[in-house]
């Protein structure tokens, strides 16, 4: 019985996610496959955890499997699964529209021309429609566990704008997804390349891949498993090969690329549990959207049961780049996500989690230092956020951060809290740190001028991360850190005898800027920080540095208004001249610039550009 066939148009968004898919992928062709066996592969692990407690789903078909088949003259090639299948609504919200938000978050991202990069697509939640990559139609026949016969639908599209939907008699529950294979790709109706393509991206799916025996270049009636079929991190690790490895690891994080790392553990004793992390070699799409998806990630299993992703209750939000899996032999396979939010046993995973990706990281900074340079540019910025998630670790990710120095080469950040520690300069006590919005900023500002002439080094700071976690960062190894536009500056007697000379020296001037700049600054003193430029502003201990400011302002946040301290030097000729200047109206010109220059090169924003300007004109006219 095969009803009317409707058809409906798909949702913007998917036409969106073809073309991109298609053309993307154009040189991954291959990953078709691995995309189609995956999604077989996650619906047989449905199927087994709803059966856990409806054991009748399984009827009398209780091996789950996948079937791969392809017929040379019709040229169509078969993914098949026993597995839990999809009622009619299911096909239309799962293949017909883009569920996921972190789907539509990418696709905004991506403006008009510009090309996805084929490593992420696989990661994006649109793994169906690879098969149009090698297909000019594609036929989805499905059937829900637990529904009969009557309940199957047939799904089919060309990719272009439509599909058709229709109810048909389906004998056997799961999915049967049935490529037209385009003229150009017949070379995948072919058993050695299937085979091939399954060794390669997916012997460690833990269900059988099952293929047509093939004798004599004939296919047989007999069906053979053509992958490992064995849950990899169940095995012995001096039974799995590095290559056996990366190969999971790709197919499981849906990458191209090889892992950076990886720590495989058991624990054995009061509670047991195998865990096996990756570190990628790049960010992973979630990472680069700047939003966690919390299907990525961490795969929980229970004894070989897949239970969920729990990526958010395993591991901590900073380290949210790991991907991996942890199986639990001693957690009820009934386990709810409410349960595992408050579970002293996830925990404990939990912890023993952090403590392996640490531990990993560790040795590649001790041993691995082109891998761990790589870790540093892709994740370093994200590691930071541990010290304000992870205060029982803190000292840990500490060590392990990162960060461009005035000794360092550029904007790369590259020097630890150790580094730095061990080129003090003799009595120095403080580790110092410069903080701007940019590393052009952060390197030029004035405020390192003395620190430049003493020869201490100062870290510069630009990372949008690194001004949240120095809230809270306030010491490392019992040395303080301190940001060098704040406080008073560690000067030795002589230097203190020579501030102080110089400051009276330049009271008179002091009291004249204090009545040109009236109440826009809280106070006018002469610097200990600056040898070439005319002027800097100076923190109190708790005010938000300026370009923070700003930030919050244009993110739409109140900040309390805080007039700035105006700091001088009185050798520079720009000072000298307002000293000696006896035109009034000049006079405030100058000063008003003065204050201005060291908003500018603090990252504030100007109260008056436009009045800044005129005021340059005039004096650059003369
Ligand atoms: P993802 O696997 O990341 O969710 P896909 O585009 O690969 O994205 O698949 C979209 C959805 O279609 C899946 O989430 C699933 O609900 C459904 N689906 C795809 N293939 C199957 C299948 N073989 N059996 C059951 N459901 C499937
Ligand atoms: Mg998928």
């Amino acid at each position: 019985m095969t009803a009317t066939t409707e058809t409906r148009p798909f949702e913007a968004e998917v036409a969106q996610v073809l073309r991109l898919v298609t053309h993307s992928l154009y040189s991954h062709k291959d990953i078709f496959l691995r995309e189609l066996v995956s999604n077989a592969s996650d619906a047989c692990d449905k199927l087994r955890f709803e059966a856990i407690g409806q054991p009748e789903l399984l009827g009398d078909d209780a091996a789950l499997h996948i079937e791969v088949e392809f017929d040379k003259d019709a040229k169509t090639l078969s993914v098949r699964d026993n597995g839990i299948g999809m009622s009619r609504e299911e096909v239309v919200a799962n293949l017909g529209s883009i569920a996921s938000s972190g789907t539509r978050r990418f696709l905004e991202s991506l403006s008009g021309e510009q090309q996805a990069d084929a490593r992420l697509i696989g990661q994006f939640g649109v793994g169906f429609y690879s098969a149009f990559v090698v297909a000019d139609k594609v036929t989805v026949l499905t059937r829900r566990a637990g529904t009969d016969a009557g309940a199957g639908v047939r799904w089919e599209s060309d990719g272009k704008g439509e599909y058709s939907l229709a109810t048909e008699d389906l004998a056997a529950r799961g999915t049967a997804v049935v490529l037209h294979l385009k003229d150009a790709d017949l070379e995948f109706a072919d058993h050695w390349k299937l085979r091939d393509l399954i060794h390669t991206y997916s012997d460690h799916v833990a269900f059988p891949i099952r293929m047509k025996q093939y004798k004599d270049g004939k296919p047989t009636a007999e069906w053979e498993t053509v992958n490992n079929a064995s849950a990899l991190w169940a095995k012995s690790k001096s039974d799995i090969s590095d290559d056996e490895y990366k190969a999971f690891y790709k197919s499981l994080g849906h990458d191209f690329a090889d892992p950076l790392a990886w720590t495989h553990n058991r624990v054995e004793g009061s509670q047991r549990f195998t865990t096996l992390l990756f570190i990628p070699a790049q960010p992973p799409l979630d990472l680069l959207m700047g939003a966690r998806d919390e299907r990525r990630g961490l795969k929980l299993y229970i004894k070989r049961v897949f239970i969920m992703d729990a990526a958010e209750e395993l591991l901590p939000n900073y380290l949210r780049f790991v991907r991996g899996v942890v199986d639990a032999d001693d957690l009820p396979l009934n386990v709810s996500r409410e349960i595992l939010q408050h579970n002293r046993q996830i925990e404990k995973i939990k912890a023993s989690c952090v403590k392996r990706v640490l531990d990993l990281i560790e040795k590649l900074a001790k041993d691995e230092p082109e891998k761990f340079k790589t870790f540093c540019r892709a994740f370093g910025n994200t590691l930071k956020e541990g010290i304000v998630e992870d205060p029982t670790n803190r000292a840990r990710i500490a060590r392990l951060l990162r960060f461009a120095s005035t000794n360092g080469q550029g904007a790369e950040q590259n020097v630890s809290l150790d580094d730095y520690i061990g080129r003090m300069q003799p009595g120095q006590d403080t580790i110092w740190y410069v903080s701007a919005d940019s590393y052009k900023a952060a390197a030029g500002s004035p405020q390192l001028e003395a620190f430049k002439a003493k020869g201490i080094e100062v870290l510069l700071m630009f990372d949008r991360v690194d001004e949240w976690i120095l809230g809270q960062f306030t010491e490392y190894e019992g040395k303080p850190l301190k940001n060098v536009a704040k406080g008073e500056l560690p000067l030795d007697a002589a230097d203190k005898q020579k501030q102080e000379e110089a400051a009276k020296a330049a009271e008179p001037l002091v009291k004249k800027l204090k009545e040109l700049l009236g109440d826009q600054v809280t106070d006018v003193r002469v610097s200990a920080r600056l040898t070439d430029s005319p002027s800097c502003l100076a923190l109190s201990d708790y005010e938000l540095a300026p370009h923070l400011a700003r930030l919050l302002r244009e993110a739409g946040q109140e900040v309390p208004d805080s007039k700035p301290t105006l700091e001088i030097n009185p050798a520079h000729a720009l000072v000298k001249r307002i000293e000696t200047e006896s035109d009034a109206a000049k006079a405030k010109d100058l000063a008003q610039l003065l204050l201005e220059q060291a908003e500018i090169t603090a990252g504030a924003s100007l109260a008056d550009p436009s009045a800044f300007v005129q005021r340059m004109n005039r004096l650059l006219a003369g």
